[in-house]
């Protein structure tokens, strides 16, 4: 008899398994859309080539030890990721009223953040999006945040954000909640607000005193711009708020596995900075003890230095554009194929997802007969899409749609 008996099988996490099941799949034209992961022309992951040349010039530096890094990480990364974030001439940096702390990519940095904001400011009230990435609940209760709400994001009708919801969802929110916006390049739904949806979203939040905790999982992914991408947060930094952003560099320099990541913050008084760094050193502490460096080496020495920080915005710029053309190429596909419904969503959202409006039963059918692999929301990640199996796909749609 083991003391473990009383350990009940947990749920499946959805994207895993999907992964899984298509891994196992033998069929040769399957397609896999699930985890949002990039992926080449060929259908390969693509080591950006800016990170292979940093890897070999670092494999030959004799500098470069296995020393444990800072409790906050490398102090030179988290400066180049604030930097990239808020624009390095944004004088709250200046002003020394921004820092940012090295973490485990963006679930991390998450983390870290909800547990800080938890356990010193007594945060219990936290606010995701309908729907949202399929983590952000667990991380912020595992966080100490005993009241989840959503606000309405997505109108599946309209195929739009229901901006009225939302803000009377905000407007109905208590006082100090946590309201966790993407900054760009939504997942599931890959459609962001506008600039005026953005500025009113700010104008509830302000009156109503809530907390912006940004989460930057593509900046760069959705526009191909890194500084488009960072509009929201920069917004909110120029209208005077105080607010977190979690950065991952998981997909925009495709070190999915070497968890890097920034927590960013803004204060309104640099006084508070030692005291608020101090605080983290605990709560890291307390967690892993101190963060992994090869990917923070890598990124910090691409952000440092202009001309490869110009190879990356290229590397960005390169993937960005493949995921608009598949877009493009999928509607294209289906209007071709007379598919009923109007697929001009697909084109709109941005980012490497489309939420495609497809059905439960219609994604059951795609997957058992046609061996492509989506989430059960209907959610597809474009970057599974290539010249060689977009045409399937757009059949394999057809089929499942007419039924
Ligand atoms: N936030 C969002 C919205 C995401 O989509 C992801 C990645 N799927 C993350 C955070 C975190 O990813 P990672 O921990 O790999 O950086």
């Amino acid at each position: 008899a083991s003391r473990f008996q009383v350990v009940e099988l947990g749920p499946p996490i959805e994207v895993f398994q999907l992964n899984k099941l298509c891994v196992e799949d033998s069929y040769q034209n399957k397609v896999n859309l699930g985890v949002g992961a990039y992926r080449d022309e060929h259908g390969k992951p693509w080591v950006l080539p800016i990170v292979r040349k940093m890897e070999k010039q670092m494999a030959d530096d004799p500098t470069l030890l296995h020393e444990y890094l800072p409790v906050l990480g490398l102090e030179q990364f988290s400066a180049a990721s604030v930097a990239m974030l808020l624009g390095k001439d944004n004088p709250v940096i200046a002003a020394g009223r921004a820092f940012g702390v090295q973490t485990l990519s963006g679930t991390g940095s998450l983390r870290v953040g909800a547990e800080f904001l938890n356990k010193h400011l007594k945060a219990t009230t936290f606010y995701y999006s309908t729907p949202t990435w399929e983590n952000h609940h667990l991380v912020f209760v595992n966080s100490g945040f005993t009241n989840p709400r959503s606000y309405r994001y997505w109108d599946e009708k309209t195929r739009a954000i229901d901006i009225d919801g939302l803000l009377e969802d905000l407007r109905n929110a208590p006082e100090n909640s946590v309201i966790l916006l993407h900054a760009c390049a939504h997942n599931p739904t890959g459609i962001d607000p506008t600039q005026e949806q953005w500025e009113k979203i700010a104008d509830v939040m302000e009156e109503r005193k809530l907390f912006p905790f940004f989460d930057s999982a593509y900046q760069g992914f959705a526009s191909g711009d890194l500084d488009k991408d960072a509009w929201a947060v920069r917004y909110f930094v120029k209208r005077g708020f105080e607010l977190l952003c979690a950065q991952s560099y998981a997909k925009n320099f495709g070190l999915y596995n070497e968890r890097v990541g920034n927590l960013a913050f803004v204060v309104s008084d640099a006084s508070c900075v030692p005291a608020m760094k101090s605080q983290l050193t605990w709560v890291v502490r307390g967690m892993y003890s101190n963060p992994p460096a090869h990917g923070a080496r890598v990124v910090a020495g691409v952000l440092h230095d202009q001309k490869l920080y110009d190879e990356w915005k290229d590397n960005i710029k390169l993937m960005a554009t493949r995921v608009i053309q598949m877009r493009e190429t999928l509607r294209a596909e289906l209007i071709k194929l007379g598919t009923p419904g109007n697929w001009d969503h697909i084109v709109k959202q941005i980012g490497l997802f489309s939420y495609t409006g497809l059905t439960p039963r219609q994604v059951e059918h795609l997957i058992q007969e046609h061996h492509v692999y989506l989430l059960r929301s209907g959610r597809i990640n474009i970057c599974g899409l290539n010249p060689s199996n977009v045409h399937y796909m757009a059949n394999a749609i057809h089929d499942a749609v007419t039924k």
